[in-house]
């Protein structure tokens, strides 16, 4: 399946887009994660976007475009794609859309997991994340703790909170996704892609994109 994942920060995206890699091995995109790790490893890439993503802010298209560009063309694409975190901006989206013209490839569906506010607060405060750029599993403190307090189940590293989930990160990230990433529902309406999905349950958004893709 080829599918865009929208919604704001802490509506569960990642959560979903590893639940669908498991049906039909496409593989998970997630923007975030690319740049963490990049961020980690020192790279050119991170040190332009560290600045941006402390601070709760977006990173510029053009970095971002030169990073999916590169990504949509590896093999593993082939299968199938969940993006998650991208695009993030109107630009990104009309970018994506020449991207997916000139590779003739064509999107099943954007979906829209659209949460409540006090939800994503919550869930956002609560959210650790292992410190492991290989890794990044997450956590939450109150639903999901990690077995042993503060390591990460799966690799051992310590389990973090992430610089941007202090409260005024959180606060600017979801002013910034109301700003800029809202209107790309609309886009995709007008596309004729749009698929919405108002639950907290990542379960229930899975069976929806099994039924609309027939899985
Ligand atoms: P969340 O969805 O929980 O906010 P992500 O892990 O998707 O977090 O992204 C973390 C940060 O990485 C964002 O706040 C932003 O700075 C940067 N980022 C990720 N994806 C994009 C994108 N498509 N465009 C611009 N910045 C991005």
């Amino acid at each position: 399946m080829r599918l865009i994942l929208l919604g704001a920060p802490g509506a569960g995206k990642g959560t979903v887009a590893k639940l669908l890699t498991k049906l039909d091995g496409s593989v998970q995109i997630s923007t975030g994660d690319i740049l963490r790790g990049a961020v980690q490893a020192g790279t050119e890439l991170g040190k332009r976007a560290e600045a941006f993503m402390k601070a709760g802010d977006l990173v510029p298209d053009d970095l971002i475009m030169g990073i999916m560009e590169q990504r949509l063309q590896e093999r593993d694409c082939q299968q199938g794609f969940l993006l998650d975190g991208f695009p993030r901006t109107i630009p990104q989206a009309n970018a994506l859309k020449g991207l997916l013209d000139k590779l003739g490839i064509e999107l099943d569906a954007a979906v829209d997991i659209d949460v409540p506010r006090d939800v994503i607060l919550d869930r956002l405060t609560t959210r650790r994340t292992c410190s492991n750029s290989g890794c990044q599993a997450i956590y939450n403190v109150k639903s999901s703790p990690p077995k042993v307090e503060g390591v990460c189940d799966k690799c051992g590293s310590p389990v973090i909170q992430r610089d941007d989930e202090t409260e005024e990160a959180i606060g600017k990230r979801l002013d910034t996704y109301n700003e800029k990433t809202a209107p790309l529902v609309d886009f995709y309406e007008k596309e004729g892609l749009l698929m919405s999905v108002s639950t907290t349950s990542s379960d229930d958004v899975v069976n929806a994109v099994k039924a609309k893709v027939g899985l």
